[in-house]
């Protein structure tokens, strides 16, 4: 019976006005929205489409979704189980929280070696929060497994994946032996959005807990220093041509732009 690990994290909704987006430079954290929830990682929400389309085709495929984050996650596992997915697998625990990218893997391929065997691990190109994209990558090294990143279209039989990857000037195709990772981008299209009926039978599918003492870890082992996090300042210097025509303005909005050496 094929199995589909999808990695999906939980992120700020990137709907919400930038004018809302705060972090804490102390403590060196983003601060939660207040009156708007977090969302599932867009590109993770495509990854679990991309197992659906397989599950669509064999549909004895297993898709398990899997989350490293706090207890706010949990809706994120819901949604994807609402979409389709069979089972979750929510990592919580305080001392993994603060878990940088390397971690992340780290921690995300111990999950994974508990519930194998696996055929496919689908992730994000990036997570649209921190924008690292390297979680996937990271984690196919740890596991062993091969890696095959931008993914359009990702098909799994016989042992191996197709994948028809993005290219800068086109597309390619590309296959590898299962088990591996595949990271997929937007141009897979957009994610089936869950009815009301399945977000009703999402809650009785099950999601498995774990925590460090689970997976052998004590402690997140970060690898990076976060020196500092902070919003920049802009500042916006703006002109106001007057003038007594429109093409008098115009005139003098080309003189101003030439001697700022824009035009
Ligand atoms: C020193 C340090 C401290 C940090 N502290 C915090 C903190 O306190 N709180 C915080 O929210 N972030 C924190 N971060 C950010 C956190 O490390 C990253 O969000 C996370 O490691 C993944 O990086 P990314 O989001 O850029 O992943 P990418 O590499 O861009 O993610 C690619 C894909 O990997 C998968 N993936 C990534 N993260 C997860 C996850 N958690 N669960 C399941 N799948 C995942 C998804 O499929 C995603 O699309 C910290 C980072 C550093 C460097």
């Amino acid at each position: 019976m094929p199995h589909i690990v999808c990695c999906v994290k939980q992120v700020p909704d990137p709907e919400a006005p930038a004018s809302q987006f705060k972090v804490d430079e102390a403590a060196k954290k983003v601060l939660p929205i207040p009156g708007i929830q977090p969302v599932p990682s867009q590109f993770d929400t495509i990854g679990v489409e991309a197992a659906l389309r397989v599950k669509d085709k064999v549909a004895d495929t297993t898709i398990t979704i899997l989350t490293l984050g706090p207890d706010a996650y949990r809706d994120t596992i819901k949604h994807c189980l609402a979409m389709g997915a069979d089972e979750g697998v929510h990592i919580n625990d305080p001392a993994l929280n603060e878990a940088d990218h390397w971690a992340t893997a780290e921690i995300l391929a111990a999950a994974i070696k508990k519930i194998e065997p696996v055929d496919l691990i689908i992730c994000g190109r990036q997570a649209v929060d921190w924008d690292m994209g390297v979680v996937g990558s990271t984690l196919a090294e740890l596991m062993g497994f091969p890696v095959i990143t931008i993914a359009k279209e990702v098909q799994m039989e016989g042992g191996k994946v197709t994948v028809e990857r993005v290219l800068l000037d086109g597309f390619e195709t590309v296959e590898a032996p299962t088990p591996c990772v595949v990271t997929v981008s937007n141009e897979l299209g957009e994610p089936r959005y869950p009815q009301l009926r399945q977000i009703m039978q999402a809650a009785r599918k099950e999601v498995v807990t774990m925590t460090g003492s689970d997976l052998g870890i004590d402690g997140a082992k970060n690898r990076i220093n976060l020196e500092a996090l902070f919003v920049p300042e802009t500042a916006v210097d703006t002109e106001f041509i007057e003038a007594d025509s429109a093409k008098e303005a115009g005139e003098q909005l080309a003189v101003r732009l030439r001697e700022a050496k824009l035009i």
